[in-house]
């Protein structure tokens, strides 16, 4: 994708609102925080999800919407664990899960903690299941 704000010009297919889900060609994007969101390699990217919109107004509705979830840090860590033992054989240790994903141990727990708390009361659900 390009640098600038301004997408959708490459002539491949067309793409779909983040907001309203219709199709455009010369959309716009922008990168919000979100702490459901981890990138599949680059924790560098953890914590950022790229938005695209048909227009400038549906972009503004959706970074309003992004300020208005509140950043999770233990969600953040819970997916950035789920990363890290994606592939790894059962019984992991919380050293190697610390070792695997830069988090100290208290960081850990309390994103266990968190998943387990969401696991308990689904009302509330983050935006991704776990994959
Ligand atoms: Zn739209």
């Amino acid at each position: 994708m390009a640098d600038s704000d301004s997408v959708g010009d490459s002539g491949g297919p067309p793409e779909l609102c983040d907001w309203c889900g219709r199709t455009w060609r010369n959309g716009v994007l922008a990168l919000v925080r979100d702490s459901s969101a981890v990138h599949a390699h680059d924790p560098g990217k953890d914590g950022k999800r790229l938005i695209v919109a048909c227009s400038a107004l549906h972009l503004a509705q959706l970074q309003e919407e992004y300020r208005q979830r509140p950043f999770i840090n233990e969600e953040l860590w819970a997916w950035q664990i789920v990363r890290a033992l994606t592939g790894v054989a059962t019984g992991a240790t919380v050293d190697l899960i610390a070792f695997a994903t830069g988090l100290i141990v208290p960081q850990i727990h309390r994103a266990i903690a968190w998943r387990n708390e969401q696991l308990l009361h689904p009302s509330d659900p983050p935006n991704n299941e776990a994959q």
